[in-house]
């Protein structure tokens, strides 16, 4: 039997999904036919329950703008996808669905990759979107011991950080820039690398920050990569890694086999 999964999105003509699920499914010797869904705006119900009624239908991943529809759409939700608030994994279970999130694994695994340990780490997230809120539940698995939140809209940082103290009460978390010090690691989860911008930041972050990660990934190294790079003398990554590591916490999901993400994310590198 060919398993059956698939990436919800609009637009989604751009994911790189399919080819690292194929890769992933060559390398574990698993059938899988993965493919692009391109769910309408406010249809994400009706995508969903068309694809799940196909009996070889394993599971899915959420993208852009679905992620909230997919949380209100499964029968139950992990820890991870509860406190971001969104769901970026569906599973088929025996009798329901579940809503995962693995954005914030996927991130976690890349840092680890990249030679950095977490634990007792004092973090600077920019951005309170998305993906700050997927990213944030894993660095506070991984032991992180200080983290602040700057945001171009300040009450957004607020909220976050409000929510963040509710689930982890012992981690040191704050928002705003007023407090900004050293910090071991600064992760850009805005989309501004996107238009090549970089967010309001005093250069003595830079200075002092051992890495410096972007969630965006391009083919070249990001605006905010080489800017950090050209004041500190940081390591730096681009978010590529983080989008196949979080594919492959998916694939775990729902075959039981954790993918080797070196092979693939070289492979991609490669073809960028
Ligand atoms: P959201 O739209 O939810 O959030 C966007 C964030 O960027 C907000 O914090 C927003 O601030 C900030 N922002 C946008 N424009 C500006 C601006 N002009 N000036 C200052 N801040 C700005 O998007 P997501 O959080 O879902 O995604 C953010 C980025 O992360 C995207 O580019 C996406 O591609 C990337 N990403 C990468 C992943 C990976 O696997 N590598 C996974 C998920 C996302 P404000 O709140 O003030 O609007």
């Amino acid at each position: 039997m060919t398993n059956l999964a698939c990436v919800f999105g609009n637009p989604i003509a751009q994911s790189k999904s399919p080819q690292i699920h194929a890769a992933f499914a060559k390398q574990c010797g698993i059938e899988l036919s993965y493919t692009r869904n391109l769910a309408e705006i406010n249809q994400f119900r009706k995508a969903a329950d068309d694809f799940f009624a196909q009996s070889e239908s394993v599971g899915a991943n959420v993208t852009m703008p679905f992620k909230h529809d997919a949380l209100e759409w499964v029968d139950e939700l992990s820890t991870q996808a509860s406190r971001a608030g969104a769901v970026n994994t569906i599973v088929r279970r025996s009798d329901k669905f579940v809503g995962d999130n693995t954005d914030g694994l996927g991130l976690v695994s890349d840092l680890n990759r990249l030679g950095l340990d977490l634990h007792q780490k004092r973090v600077l997230m920019i951005g309170a979107g998305g993906a700050a809120k997927g990213a944030i539940p894993a660095l506070v698995d991984a032991g992180v011991s200080h983290l602040q939140i700057q945001n171009r809209s300040a009450e957004k940082a607020q909220e976050l950080t409000d929510v963040v103290n509710r689930y982890a009460p012992k981690l040191a978390c704050c928002f705003g820039s007023q407090t900004l010090q050293v910090f071991d690691l600064v992760v850009n989860a805005t989309s501004l690398s996107m238009h090549n911008e970089l967010p309001d930041i005093p250069n003595s972050v830079f200075e002092q920050a051992p890495m410096v990660y972007d969630m965006v990934y391009a083919n070249s190294p990001t605006v905010f990569m080489r800017h950090a790079k050209k004041i500190g003398n940081c390591d730096t990554a681009d978010g590529l890694g983080m989008l196949v590591g979080q594919a492959a916490h998916s694939f775990n999901l729902w075959f039981g086999k954790m993918p080797n993400t070196r092979e693939v994310l070289a492979q991609l590198r490669e073809e960028a």
